[in-house]
């Protein structure tokens, strides 16, 4: 089981208070979005989770097992970046195995594992390509079978798909769909988008300056909005 806890999280940066007491329980396999205007919380929340930001007051557990103070690499969760930072020297086979190499994993374990994501990513004809030889989409396809060759319990997106073009989102939107029905695991995905939001989500939580406004599932939230700021998120999807 590997749902996701977040009880009274306060961030500070210095003396700057950004998120304001979270309470939130995200339940196993569950993907649940985050949404909110510009500088409201959600890479901090993210990153939080993942181990990559100090969380300042406050307890988050993953699986029952509090991470509040764990290394990011004891948490079970892999990222997957707006910026696909994929090593331009590297082939995509080797781009999506680096990490299980630097943790000295067995070539044939890790050739294996590749073998599988590539399935579900459907990128087994890339895999000797670099980078370079891919286009927008299937570059953003390995930056997250960087992650699911990991094995995580829990995946963390932020705003995975905002630098592809309209019609690669669309592709991708249905991919990400496709890969948590594949996997099951648990997923956090932050964007801005509400037709993302909308689709992909099981649960939405609506951010705003470092609180919740509102969680609760798409059509819920679309149909009984608490309010006018909810409403502009969720209510009317471009
Ligand atoms: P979002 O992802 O929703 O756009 P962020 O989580 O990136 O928002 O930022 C939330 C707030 O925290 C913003 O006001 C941002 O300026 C501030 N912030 C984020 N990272 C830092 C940091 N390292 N130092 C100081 N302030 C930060
Ligand atoms: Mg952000």
């Amino acid at each position: 089981m590997s749902g996701v806890t977040l009880q009274k999280v306060v961030k500070r940066f210095g003396e700057t208070q950004v998120i304001h007491g979270i309470d939130l329980e995200i339940a196993d396999g569950e993907f649940c979005v985050f949404v909110g205007p510009s500088g409201c919380g959600k890479s901090t929340l993210l990153r939080m989770v993942a181990g990559l930001e100090e969380t300042t007051e406050g307890t988050i557990t993953i699986g029952g097992r509090d991470v509040t103070r764990a290394d990011p690499a004891d948490r079970g969760v892999a990222m997957v970046f707006q910026t696909y930072a994929l090593y331009p020297h590297m082939t995509v086979e080797e781009n999506m195995g680096f990490g299980l190499k630097m943790n000295r994993v067995p070539k044939s374990e890790i050739a294996e594992k590749v073998r599988r994501a590539a399935g579900i990513l459907r990128l087994e004809p890339y895999l000797k390509r670099k980078p370079a030889a891919l286009s927008g989409g299937q570059r953003q396809r390995v930056a997250i079978g960087r992650a699911i060759v990991r094995g995580p319990e829990v995946f963390l997106f932020d705003e995975p798909l905002s630098n592809l073009d309209a019609e690669l989102r669309v592709e991708m939107r249905v991919e990400i769909a496709h890969l948590h029905k594949e996997i099951g695991a648990t997923m956090i995905y932050v964007t801005h988008d509400q037709v993302e939001a909308m689709t992909l989500a099981d649960k939405i939580v609506v951010l705003r300056a470092g609180r919740i406004e509102q969680v609760g599932a798409p059509m819920e939230l679309y149909r009984d909005p608490d309010n006018q700021f909810v409403a502009g998120f969720i209510g009317s999807p471009s």
